[in-house]
């Protein structure tokens, strides 16, 4: 049997070396001794469909009065409840694709991935970063965080300032979010629009505080900076030190 070395430099010798560059990116030839490809009964599933709503690490009225319990009740069981189902659809739609080979939905699909993949993964953020007030909720940073803010923004009290202004300006929908940078080993303050826009990859997100009307209407109605100061009372610091030490 001619072994793929001897091929080549038979090749080269005949003087083929156009033949020989084509030759390089073909397929190698099968091995008797591989395992034959599986037939598509026998392929693992796609994962598709899988994700479903986490529960919520607290009973609805648990951030009464900052967060009400109708608002809480709509924005877990509608809204979150949303996004984890178009992310299985986007998922769904993008498998198909790959089986059909048909890509012609790809540019769409990839946006709804983008949205929906944020959408659930910014309140799974958003819930554990709040806790009952006084029970969890509300006070301050400690230790390394409490460091971290300082230096990279002049402390505390102008920290909150800046954080507070950024989720207000948020145009429309999206969220104020507080991220390490792994790349520029820094804290960030950013505003995200949508569930997914004007976040820098690398930006590892430790406390989000979510603008859409559909987080405050209810009870605030358009008064989006009453929200955000009442929302201080239920932020969970414990969990966005722990999320800053895994981050770091
Ligand atoms: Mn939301």
């Amino acid at each position: 049997m001619t072994t793929r070395r001897e091929f080549i430099s038979g090749i080269g010798a005949m003087g083929g070396a156009a033949i020989l560059g084509q030759q390089a990116f073909a397929q190698p030839p099968v091995n008797p001794a591989d395992p034959p490809a599986p037939s598509p009964a026998e392929m693992p599933p796609e994962r598709v469909g899988e994700y479903t709503l986490p529960p919520l690490p607290y009973a609805s009225d648990a951030l009464e009065p900052h967060i009400d319990k109708l608002t809480m009740e709509i924005h877990h069981g509608k809204h979150h409840a949303g996004y984890v189902k178009g992310l299985n659809d986007a998922l769904k739609g993008l498998a198909d694709a790959r089986n059909s080979g048909n890509f012609g939905t790809v540019q769409g699909l990839s946006r709804q991935l983008a949205f929906h993949a944020g959408g659930y993964f910014n309140h799974l953020v958003f819930w554990n970063n709040m806790a009952p007030a006084g029970k969890g909720g509300g006070g301050k940073p400690a230790g390394k965080l409490a460091d971290q803010i300082t230096k990279d923004f002049g402390g505390h009290d102008k920290f909150l300032a800046h954080f507070n202004a950024a989720a207000a300006a948020v145009e429309g929908n999206g969220w104020g979010v507080l991220a390490w940078h792994g790349a520029l080993k820094r804290l960030i303050v950013l505003t995200m629009m949508n569930q997914q826009n004007q976040m820098p990859i690398g930006a590892e997100p430790l406390l989000m505080c979510d603008v859409w009307e559909h987080a405050y209407y209810v009870k605030y109605q358009n008064r989006r900076t009453d929200y955000i100061a009442a929302w201080w009372n239920v932020v969970n610091w414990k969990n966005v030190e722990e999320r800053f030490d895994k981050a770091m």
